[in-house]
């Protein structure tokens, strides 16, 4: 690990304007990036510690939805009482994230802002890699891409985003809210990570000198009807090979008035697929809906030589969290 300075933030917009320092970092739970800051992966000249900053509530809005503090825990997050009986999809995605001791550190905004990344990014044994390296290849296109992607990959990179929160985030339309020099806007989930291109190094689309203060979620309409499925090597702790949010609005009649299907562990991103949506809106769930559905989300597939399995696999979760969701 290389040398660095500490700073003890007090206050945001202090914060904001420190950011705009090249070489600055900003620390939270360090679940992800002390880790990479130890390999050397990472090397920021300024630390600051942001733990102390007032974004560790969960407070309801005026509407009828719920704001995330930027510092809320996962694990409070998770077992919260508002976002167990209003948000269960979103529950269950941060239970099944990680190990209980990183729930306990991993906070809201730090969990939107880990690396999308491979083992070779986080190995500098390997100089191959445009995430880390711009410019120097990918080593995993040649190599073990087991994890990698199958949708929206670029030749210059085939990494997955990590993240079981923000797959479910995506699916319950939440927005993060970030803080920058020119105030407060808002970032829809879907719109905030991005796909590799040619630019593999900018995970998302927040500025260098924007915090995230808070992730807003609207009133929810997918509470009685939603299941996060992930599918991994280990069920204790591992990445997601496959994960699915499914989120369904049922009118009385058990008609579908509106449907979530996002994908987590098969792209650079969370990556929801409107056309498996579609078959469901207007459905009563019967089997050939589901069955629609599950195919229309994987279709366009593009896996490598190491993940064919992961689309039949996406398929078959899909129409499982579907069934489940739907009770
Ligand atoms: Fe680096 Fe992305 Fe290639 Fe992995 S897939 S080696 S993170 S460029």
């Amino acid at each position: 690990m290389q040398a660095f300075s500490y700073v003890r933030a007090t206050a945001v917009d202090d914060t904001v304007e420190a950011m705009r320092r090249p070489g600055t970092k900003v620390l939270a739970g360090g679940t992800n990036l002390l880790d990479l800051m130890k390999g050397d992966v990472e090397q920021p000249a300024v630390l600051i510690d942001i733990t102390h900053l007032p974004l560790a509530d969960v407070v309801e809005l005026p509407e009828g939805g719920l704001r995330l503090g930027a510092l809320v825990r996962n694990s409070d997050a998770a077992n919260h009482p508002l976002v167990r009986t209003r948000y269960p999809l979103l529950s269950q995605a941060l239970v099944a994230g990680a190990s209980p001791q990183l729930r306990n550190m991993a906070t809201t905004g730090g969990n939107l802002l880990q690396r999308t990344r491979c083992h070779y990014f986080y190995d500098v044994a390997y100089a191959e890699c445009n995430k880390r390296s711009p410019g120097s290849g990918c080593a995993a296109r040649a190599g073990h891409a087991r994890q990698h992607a199958i949708f929206g990959a670029s030749d210059q990179c085939i990494a997955t985003h990590p993240s079981d929160m923000a797959v479910a985030l995506v699916a319950l339309d939440a927005l993060v809210v970030a803080r920058g020099p020119n105030g407060e806007r808002r970032i829809a989930l879907q719109d905030f990570h991005r796909l590799p291109a040619s630019t593999p190094q900018q995970d998302t689309n927040l500025a260098p000198d924007e915090l995230i203060v808070a992730v807003d979620l609207p009133p929810s309409r997918f509470a009685d009807h939603a299941h996060y499925l992930k599918v991994r090597d280990r069920a204790s702790y591992a990445f997601a090979l496959v994960s699915v949010a499914a989120a369904l609005d049922r009118a009385g009649d058990g008609t579908v008035r509106d449907a979530r299907i996002v994908l987590g562990g098969v792209a650079h991103k969370p990556w929801r697929v409107p056309a498996a949506e579609r078959r469901l809106i207007g459905s009563r769930l019967d089997a050939s809906a589901i069955d629609d559905a599950a195919r229309a989300a994987v279709d366009g597939a593009q896996p490598v030589r190491d993940n064919a399995f992961k689309v039949p696999l996406a398929q078959r979760a899909v129409a499982r969290a579907i069934r489940t969701a739907a009770g």
